[in-house]
């Protein structure tokens, strides 16, 4: 049990259960909104986390009330050994809910080992299912691995797949209804994220960002009048039927409708910096805590402090946003 002293709420009132952990900033693709195209500037290998490093800091969590965690990256799945992790992870009293966000390229080789590890939920990036659009959005010809990353995912039991797609505009509009089909002629649940200033390159504009309103308006052109689902616990997505009541697809209106208010989530990079928010332009250095003898309270501390630093909400929409330096493959998306 967690006393109320001791947990990892912030100023607003917001109680923090999920942890997002950064296993690596290494991707083996370079999409444009994330990466730059090329001379990436990667972390020294001996600035990573351990593994059992991660585990401890988790168990500390868990005794703040963390019980749901996301491995994230960079790639997750170019960090050796992953399922051990996982395992370990999943071995730890207080956690419920393990998951990961991948791009899929590897999971052709892992999705079994990774389900017999504990991983519990699979989050898979595909922006698009055209492999010209794929190609022109990850600057890299994965394509066909990502499509048998997918089937091995299914192979070893994960239901449903779970595919969340970027939407930028004038570029993936005319994927929008292949993913729509896809959700409702399989077990696939399909969510589109809207485009957010974390790229590398900082090429973001607002223009450049198929909002939600825009995808909700091509998929009634197509299947009629979406009815919206009410919403349960703190998913980000806002989730919709279609007319004739077959399938459902999912929002992520992170750049016109934030969903602060209810966020529950922050970060753990793969150098061991707090973050409380995806948009923080503060982090908390816990490595060194961990490296130089520093005590589990002290950890705790660390972690009560970084949460009650939040600040209310992103301010993308705000002419002061101001971009972290670090885009969203060195933060853990
Ligand atoms: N490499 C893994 C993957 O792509 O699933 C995990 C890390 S990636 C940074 C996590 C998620 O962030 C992916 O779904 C990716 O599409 C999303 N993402 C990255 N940059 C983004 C951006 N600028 N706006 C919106 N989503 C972004
Ligand atoms: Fe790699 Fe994921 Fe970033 Fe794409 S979104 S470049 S897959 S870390």
């Amino acid at each position: 049990m967690t006393s109320s002293s001791r947990r990892l709420i912030d100023t607003f009132g917001r109680v923090h259960n999920n942890l997002r952990i950064s296993v690596t900033d290494r991707c083996n693709i370079r999409c444009f909104y994330c990466m730059p195209a090329g001379d990436v500037q990667f972390m020294p290998r001996a600035d990573l986390l351990s593994f059992e490093e991660i585990e401890r800091v988790v168990r500390i969590g868990t005794t703040l009330g963390i019980d749901r965690v996301r491995l994230t990256g960079g790639e997750p799945l170019v960090r050796r050994e992953l399922p051990v992790l996982v395992k370990a992870l999943s071995a730890i009293d207080g956690i419920r809910d393990i998951g990961l966000t991948t791009n899929a390229v590897l999971l052709g080789d892992q999705a079994e080992a990774l389900k017999d590890a504990g991983l519990q939920r699979l989050n898979i990036s595909l922006d698009a299912l055209d492999p010209e659009v794929f190609k022109r959005v990850t600057r890299r010809d994965s394509y066909d691995k990502v499509i048998e990353g997918i089937s091995a995912a299914r192979d070893a039991g994960f239901s449903p797949i779970k595919i969340n797609a970027v939407s930028i505009k004038g570029l993936t509009e005319d994927q929008i209804i292949p993913f729509a089909q896809l959700a409702r002629d399989t077990d696939t649940q399909v969510r589109f994220i809207e485009f957010m200033p974390l790229d590398a390159d900082n090429q973001w504009q607002k223009d450049k960002v198929l909002f939600a309103s825009d995808i909700i308006a091509l998929l009634e052109a197509e299947f009629g009048t979406l009815t919206s689902v009410e919403q349960t616990g703190q998913a980000p997505s806002s989730d919709y039927t279609f007319a004739d009541g077959r399938g459902r697809i999912g929002v992520i209106p992170s750049v016109s409708q934030p969903f602060c208010v209810s966020c529950n989530r922050f970060r753990l990079t793969a150098e061991g910096k707090l973050r409380n928010c995806l948009f923080s332009l503060e982090e908390t250095d816990i490595r060194s805590l961990l490296r130089d003898g520093g005590s589990d309270d002290e950890i705790a501390d660390a972690m009560i402090a970084c949460v009650q630093s939040k600040a209310a909400g992103h301010q993308i929409n705000s002419p002061d946003y101001v971009q972290p330096d670090r885009p969203m493959y060195s933060i853990g998306g």
